[in-house]
């Protein structure tokens, strides 16, 4: 392994905890230290020089591609009339306000952010304001960012699963009593507790497809069951679409589920790799917003994400992103369940649309139980071999790939090609 990466590597694990911001951007430091360089379209190419296809994408954000010329152009222009203004309320900010209105059948009224953790945070935060309640309910396999209120049984040990556990130490014990966690997809759990503590309950949360732990597909009947019964016992339902909408749908998958939440959390895709999200829902629940709920952010609406957005809003309805990347998500599905048939290898391909997963475990996937099985020792062995083939993406196995405006049938190739020699090995 040459030289570059490998110091890089070695001086930042001195400085900078595990040589990485994230937890989970350290483990892209498997099989070797990963120090990334540059990135264009669906290429990211290290200190090294050497070039990968990427399927990371940077955890889901970036749906044009690397480096788009036109969102680099929109926010190079907003930088030069200033970077920072903190005051009042820019015309930028209306501008991508209203967008979102016109896009997001949830959305009434907005709030920008930073990150997603912001969003969820106010989005409950909202919740229990409005309800003047405290419990909130989550789901298992459902990530909503590292906040107390949140980080609860994301990707519990199997021992662990069905009760309280934290993702984190140094958590509030208060979040341990007001937060409850029941299994994604069972509406009978979720209508069993709400007989008993409806009226308690300030918000539900979910990923609508906890993709978080790869792709789990709600059940209908499931989904209507959480408006239904948050509706009449007057508490919030909050769809967490930070990584769903924009990727999967400009309208957020509630438009093609059929359950319009309260509120709604949105991020990633909407600024291809600029730092923005945004809460937007009901206007008596966001009307809330600085009116004895605090939300507030030196850097939320910031000029250069809020220019990021508004063009990659302009290019993905432009250029039909949406439809062509899920095709082709269908397309790698498709050809990579053949791969596994062909090589006779014991995992299954899961997703939606322009997400993918492949898991080393059979069996359908219904909730956290499904997946918390998956081999991982055999996913860091098979990610470790596609990455020596030059296609990079996290070693997690419970991560899952994203593709970009920027693949095409040639990656789809080069994916299948490599998987096929890779996995005749493996198993
Ligand atoms: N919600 C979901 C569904 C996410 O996938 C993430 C991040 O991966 C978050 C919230 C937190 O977002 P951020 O990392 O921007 O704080």
């Amino acid at each position: 392994m040459s030289l570059r990466s490998f110091e890089i590597y070695e001086k930042a694990s001195k400085i900078i905890p595990k040589a990485a911001q994230t937890g989970l951007r350290a483990e892209t430091h498997y099989p070797h230290p990963f120090v990334p360089e540059r990135a264009f379209g669906c290429k990211i190419v290290d200190v090294d020089g050497r070039v990968y296809t990427d399927y990371h994408l940077a955890f889901g954000p970036i749906l044009l591609g690397h480096n788009h010329p036109e969102v680099n152009e929109a926010v190079k222009e907003q930088i030069e009339e200033g970077v920072l203004f903190g005051a009042g309320v820019c015309e930028l900010e209306v501008e991508v306000a209203e967008k979102l209105v016109e896009l997001i059948p949830s959305a009434e009224m907005v709030t920008f952010v930073n990150s997603g953790t912001e969003a969820t945070y106010h989005a409950i935060r909202l919740s229990r304001a409005y309800t003047e309640r405290e419990k909130i309910i989550k789901f298992e396999g459902c990530y909503h960012g590292w906040h107390d209120y949140v980080a609860f049984n994301v990707n519990p040990p199997k021992e662990k699963m069905g009760r309280i556990y934290p993702q984190s130490r140094g958590i509030l014990k208060a979040a341990y009593e007001t937060t409850t966690v029941l299994p994604f997809n069972d509406k009978e759990a979720f209508e069993e507790y709400m007989a008993e503590h409806g009226e308690e309950v300030a918000g539900v949360i979910l990923e609508p497809i906890p993709h978080s732990v790869g792709a789990i597909i709600p059940k209908r009947d499931f989904l209507k069951s959480l408006r239904k019964e948050t509706k009449s016992y007057g508490s919030v339902l909050i769809f967490d679409e930070i990584i769903t909408a924009f990727r999967h749908n400009i309208h957020g998958v509630q438009e093609e589920f059929g359950v319009i939440p309260d509120l709604t959390t949105i991020g990633k895709s909407m600024g291809n790799g600029y730092p923005v999200a945004a809460i937007v829902g009901k206007e008596e629940i966001m009307s809330l917003v600085h009116n004895g709920v605090l939300v507030s952010g030196t850097y939320s609406g910031h000029p250069a994400s809020l220019a990021a957005v508004k063009k990659t809003i302009e290019v993905l309805e432009r250029e039909k992103v949406v439809e062509y990347i899920s095709k082709l998500g269908e397309e790698y599905r498709k050809a990579i369940k053949d791969v596994i048939e062909d090589t006779e290898t014991k995992a299954r391909v899961v997703g939606y649309k322009s997400i993918f997963a492949i898991q080393f475990a059979e069996g359908e996937v219904v909730d956290y139980s499904s997946v918390v099985d998956v081999d991982r020792e055999k996913f860091k062995a098979f990610a470790a071999e596609m990455r020596k083939r030059g296609i990079f993406f996290t070693p997690n196995p419970l991560k899952r790939c994203h593709l970009s405006a920027k693949h095409s049938e040639k990656e789809l190739e080069e994916f299948v090609s490599s998987a096929f020699e890779v996995l005749r090995r493996i198993d």
